[in-house]
């Protein structure tokens, strides 16, 4: 694993020579800084300017791919043209694009139970929040006390083994959330597939470079959809257990990195 910047030669040696380019990013963590509570993120102005301004390039596409529902990411993102992937990819729309994961709104009447069970279950304990999107459920306990994270762990574990047992829903893991989704095989990395196959239908490229930026363990299912010619990005330092060639540090370091895009592709049009 290796930092992007070290080796962006070769990097923007790539990115001259695709003709089409997608650079897809995660929300939180990665193009934003993760915050006590889920409503607080934000993008922030100068991303914004440059996201702005990189999707306004013919062979420049860009997507965001997030756990949030799409309503809400779509909200916090603003811009239009891209790709907004929400839900892990199970709700996915952009410029000709609508995609609703059958399976996944069938599982509604099961995540409302659940989430009723979970509210009533930690009817007061301080700091849980479980989170509805409508297509999948996010526990977050960021916010309880690190003494009783195990706790609280167990009651979300207590209430969801019946629906996991009957293979009613899948669970995972992400940075202080726990996530009930519906139990199809569906992730990130099926939504990157799904703008690649879009690109190529619309645009028919003969050569396409996905750049995918992402700091959390949902994200590794992206960088494994990946070709090896593509650029997967680890966001939040070194982590050799990633499936990601390359790593940045923070979400500063994606601002340099949409910076350093942007003067490539100002300069090829020059
Ligand atoms: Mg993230």
């Amino acid at each position: 694993m290796i930092h992007l910047f070290r080796t962006w030669n070769r990097c923007a040696a790539r990115i001259r020579q695709a003709e089409q380019i997608a650079l897809l990013f995660d929300f939180d963590g990665t193009l934003s800084p993760i915050a006590s509570r889920p409503e607080i993120p934000r993008l922030s102005p100068s991303h914004r300017k440059m996201l702005q301004a990189l999707s306004q390039d013919s062979q420049v596409a860009i997507g965001i791919i997030s756990g949030r529902g799409l309503r809400d990411l779509r909200r916090r993102i603003g811009i239009r043209g891209l790709y907004y992937a929400g839900n892990h990819g199970l709700e996915l729309e952009g410029p000709n694009l609508r995609f609703l994961h059958p399976a996944a709104a069938a599982a509604r009447p099961v995540l409302v139970r659940i989430a009723r069970e979970l509210r009533k279950r930690l009817t007061g304990i301080f700091g849980v929040l479980v989170e509805d999107k409508t297509l999948s459920l996010s526990f977050h306990y960021r916010r309880v006390p690190r003494a009783r994270h195990s706790t609280v762990q167990d009651i979300f574990m207590q209430t969801v083994s019946p629906y996991l047992k009957r293979g009613e829903i899948r669970v995972t893991r992400g940075k202080m959330v726990l996530e009930v989704r519906p139990a199809v095989q569906w992730d990130k990395g099926s939504a990157v597939k799904l703008i690649r196959r879009e690109i190529e239908r619309s645009r028919s490229p003969r050569k396409i470079l996905l750049c995918y930026l992402g700091d959390d363990e949902t994200d590794e299912a992206a960088f494994a959809a990946l070709r090896a010619n593509d650029l997967a990005v680890f966001v939040g330092g070194r982590k050799p257990s990633s499936a990601a060639s390359y790593y940045l540090r923070d979400q500063k370091e994606v601002k340099e990195f949409l910076k350093r895009c942007r003067h490539l592709r100002t300069a090829m049009a020059a």
